[in-house]
């Protein structure tokens, strides 16, 4: 498979080409084309496989296929940490930086005041730790029934951490009618139960 049998948005494959990828890892093979599709993906993969861009790059495509809605963000990309949330930011700004795309990077430790100025000014995408991203919701700052995408990263991690609650309830945030890019290292029970209870006739795929 190469990059451009993907179907990727051509201000995508741009930036690419222009961060030096040759070809698609097998995860990105394997998870690009259904989430183009508009399907839930199953992804497991360890770091460094790639996984970020096997999400990043059709989020990035399907949200410049839609249409903007002023104040919304469209999608949302759950991290167990700052640190890895801060990493899928950085690829984000990386991967969209020809689109017009906005983020905010919703993360604890930091002063809420930025994160709501950003959230007010409106933005595409959010990237956030569970924890802060309830925070914003509980203090009324944010509602989450325009997100078409959702993205959760490294779940075998959340549940190490004890955010499976988290992330159950922040699904329940979200419409029915969303989208999931689940991902994970390992497939644990709870991780299973998680889901069977909330994606759609996922494709898996394991690397
Ligand atoms: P990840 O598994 O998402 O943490 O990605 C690991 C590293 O591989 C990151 O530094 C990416 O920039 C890089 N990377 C991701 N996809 C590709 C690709 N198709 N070709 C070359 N490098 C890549």
């Amino acid at each position: 498979t190469k990059f451009s049998d993907l179907k990727l948005d051509p201000k995508v494959l741009k930036a690419i080409v222009e961060a030096g990828y040759d070809n698609p890892t097998p995860i990105q093979a394997g998870a690009i084309p259904p989430a183009l599709e508009g399907r839930d993906v199953l992804g497991i993969a360890q770091t460094g496989t790639g996984k970020t861009a096997s999400f990043t790059l059709p989020m990035i495509t399907l949200l410049g296929r839609g249409r903007a809605r002023a104040r919304m963000p469209r999608s949302l990309v759950l991290c167990p940490t700052r640190e890895l949330a801060a990493q899928v930011a950085e690829n984000f700004d990386i991967y969209a930086k020809h689109t017009k795309l906005t983020k905010a990077l919703l993360i604890g430790g930091v002063s809420f005041a930025e994160q709501d100025k950003l959230i007010d000014r409106g933005v595409d995408v959010l990237i956030a730790t569970p924890g802060r991203l309830l925070d914003h919701f509980e203090r009324g700052k944010l509602l989450l029934t325009g997100v078409q995408i959702m993205v959760v990263d490294e779940a075998d991690r959340m549940l190490d951490m004890g955010f499976i609650p988290d992330i159950e309830r922040i699904f329940q945030l979200t419409p029915f009618t969303r989208q999931t890019l689940f991902f994970s290292a390992t497939m644990a029970p709870e991780i299973e139960r998680i889901t069977n209870t909330f994606l759609h006739t996922p494709e898996r795929i394991e690397v």
